[in-house]
């Protein structure tokens, strides 16, 4: 089973060049080339939908400003129920 994705990626194709570069860096591999040609007759990257860490290599190795754009997702808090005189109450551990 795939690890849980902690981050997320959206790839502009108005901007991206299809280098290849961010295919290349992406530890986790999950982003490749699309097989449609974009209307600048290029492949642009896409994200493939998990995986995903956060850890921004990609955004860095992008030569082209604004084609890529890295999301890190909230990790949910973990809770538990802290019983009180008076009721029930949630915490975050
Ligand atoms: S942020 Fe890291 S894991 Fe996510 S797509 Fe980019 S290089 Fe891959
Ligand atoms: S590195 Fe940037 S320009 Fe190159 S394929 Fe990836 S998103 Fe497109």
């Amino acid at each position: 089973m795939p690890a849980q994705a902690r981050g997320k990626v959206q790839i502009d194709v108005e901007e991206c060049k299809g280098c290849g570069l961010c295919v290349e860096s992406c530890p986790p591999k999950c982003l490749e080339l699309l097989h449609e040609l974009s209307a600048y007759g290029v492949h642009p990257a896409q994200y493939v939908g998990h995986s995903c860490t956060g850890c921004g290599i990609c955004f860095y190795c992008c030569p082209e400003p604004g084609a890529i754009t890295v999301y890190r997702l909230a990790v949910p808090a973990k809770t538990a129920r802290v019983q009180k005189a008076g009721g029930d109450h949630a915490a975050a551990l």
